[in-house]
């Protein structure tokens, strides 16, 4: 730059310089119309396409309440939605994924609207909400209820401590849909037939304990108000909440999650006292110097569509920044140019894609995870495709061990998909197993696993590789 300006300030030598340099001849194509598909936002009445919706106005179909009034929780109401729309084999093989699943059943109609329903068995929408039975698969041996330990992080009810300056609070536990992939099905939803849940509803005692506990502990900066979803939460709520953190000095960032952008955009519309609920602790916060921000989660291009980029335009006429992290989820999002999109489209409605989830360790959902090399691939192949600070960090959340960048690992056995971390700032000295799904082993690692006599010894294999590389 300097240079430049100096060239200009003599002239003459500008002129003969010109003839030696070299000219920017580069000649680009113009964009292909593909580059230009992210935004191709859904409008118009998308949902009267659906039978049961086909005489919603838009007025009811924008208004939260309706949304929330008519979502899906059981075989009954999803059968009314769809009728006509799916064949008696599809309508028998959900409900028996209902019985099964550890997560309970609630989509919005929104949503609903959104699915193909002339394949629901491939849509992704439909394979993030609605489980069927004859795409379970038997979980791996190494998963648990609780795949992020967060229980044993947590000193008082709802409130995990594990990094050092961050604090993660669970003040309610339900939410406007329920992912069938939630990494908190210990705590998250009512009771399934499957899962007795530890829950963590609104509790005023409870809040306080967690609010005196973040006030006791002076190295807390970032506190994540999480969930659940946010959007289950009154106004009034959200403001005694973020008002009690930011009367706390030592708080500087506070992150409000809520699913709401991707499947319940309409809160952020026509819920004026809770958006501005959520505004003014933003606002509150911004003349205290306190950044407060909306972590938000979607997974796929599918899910954005022209409401959602209205309620991103509201957020960001209201200085609100969006963070995104999305879970790479097998058949949903887990090639290069489903994440490419997704990306692109995030980046365009101007929410930031943050993290990309390499799939937790949950029970009752093996089908939807993938391999550790899936999100290594789809990371190399995607990076530059956005700005860098558009470029999702893809993470391992490992059980014990905390977010872990994908490549960053000790060892990584191919053959029997474990992988080893280390932690240094949250368990110095200590290592980490991940476990890629059984079913995506080459024919060797899954004959191992066969064999339960085996699984220890895996393990203890691919942990002295890891050791003795220290
Ligand atoms: C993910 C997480 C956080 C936040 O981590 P960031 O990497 O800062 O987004 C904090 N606490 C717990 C327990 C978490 O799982
Ligand atoms: S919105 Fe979040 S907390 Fe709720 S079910 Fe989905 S993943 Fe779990």
């Amino acid at each position: 730059m300097s240079e430049v300006l100096q060239d200009s300030e003599f002239g003459e030598d500008v002129a003969t310089q010109a003839q030696v340099s070299i000219l920017p001849t580069a000649e680009r194509a113009p964009a292909h119309p593909e580059a230009l598909a992210h935004r191709n936002l859904l409008d118009g009445p998308f949902w009267q396409r659906l039978a049961a919706y086909a005489k919603v106005p838009e007025a009811d179909f924008l208004d939260h309440q309706w949304q929330a009034k008519n979502s899906i929780t059981n075989i009954p109401r999803l059968l009314g939605a769809l009728a006509g729309l799916v064949s008696p084999e599809f309508i028998r093989d959900a409900e028996n994924g209902f019985h099964h699943a550890p997560m309970p059943v609630r989509v919005s109609p929104y949503l609903l609207s959104l699915i193909d329903w002339s394949n629901p068995w491939d849509d992704p929408l439909r394979i993030q909400f609605i489980p069927l039975l004859s795409r379970r698969l038997p979980d791996h041996p190494k998963v648990d209820l609780d795949p992020l330990h967060e229980l044993q992080d947590m000193p008082v009810p709802g409130l995990t401590h594990r990094y050092p300056d961050k604090a993660l609070f669970l003040p309610v536990a339900t939410c406007p849909v329920y992912c069938r992939f939630c990494t908190r099905s210990y705590a998250v939803g009512l009771d399934t037939e499957e899962v007795h849940k530890l829950t963590f509803s609104v509790d005023p005692e409870r809040w306080r304990a967690a609010i005196a506990y973040v006030a006791s502990r002076p190295e807390l900066e970032d506190i994540l108000i999480s969930g659940g979803d946010a959007t289950q939460l009154r106004a009034d709520q959200i403001t005694f909440l973020g008002e009690s953190f930011l009367a706390i000095p030592h708080v500087r960032r506070i992150r409000i999650a809520t699913k709401g952008l991707a499947v319940l955009p309409q809160k952020f519309l026509t819920d004026d006292a809770w958006t501005d609920a959520i505004t003014g602790i933003a606002d509150k916060g911004r003349k205290q110097h306190v950044d407060v921000m909306i972590h938000t989660h979607i997974n796929h291009p599918n899910e954005i569509t022209s409401i959602t980029k209205a309620a991103a335009d509201k957020l960001c006429e209201r200085g609100i920044l969006v963070r995104n992290q999305a879970v790479l989820l097998r058949g949903v999002n887990d090639d290069v140019a489903t994440m490419g999109l997704l990306a692109k489209r995030l980046s365009y409605l101007n929410i930031h894609p943050y993290y990309v989830y390499v799939h937790d360790m949950v029970k009752g959902v093996e089908e939807l995870r993938t391999t550790v090399a899936t999100g290594q691939h789809i990371e190399k192949q995607i990076r530059g495709l956005v700005g860098g600070f558009n470029m999702p960090t893809f993470v391992v959340d490992t059980p014990g061990g905390g977010k872990r960048e994908v490549h960053s690992h000790e060892h990584y056995d191919r053959e029997t998909g474990v992988s080893v971390w280390v932690s240094p700032v949250v368990h110095p000295g200590q290592y980490f197993c991940f476990f890629d799904p059984i079913h995506l082993l080459p024919a060797e690692g899954q004959a191992r696993w066969a064999r339960p006599e085996e699984h220890d010894r895996i393990v203890e294999e691919a942990l002295a590789v890891a050791r003795s590389k220290a």
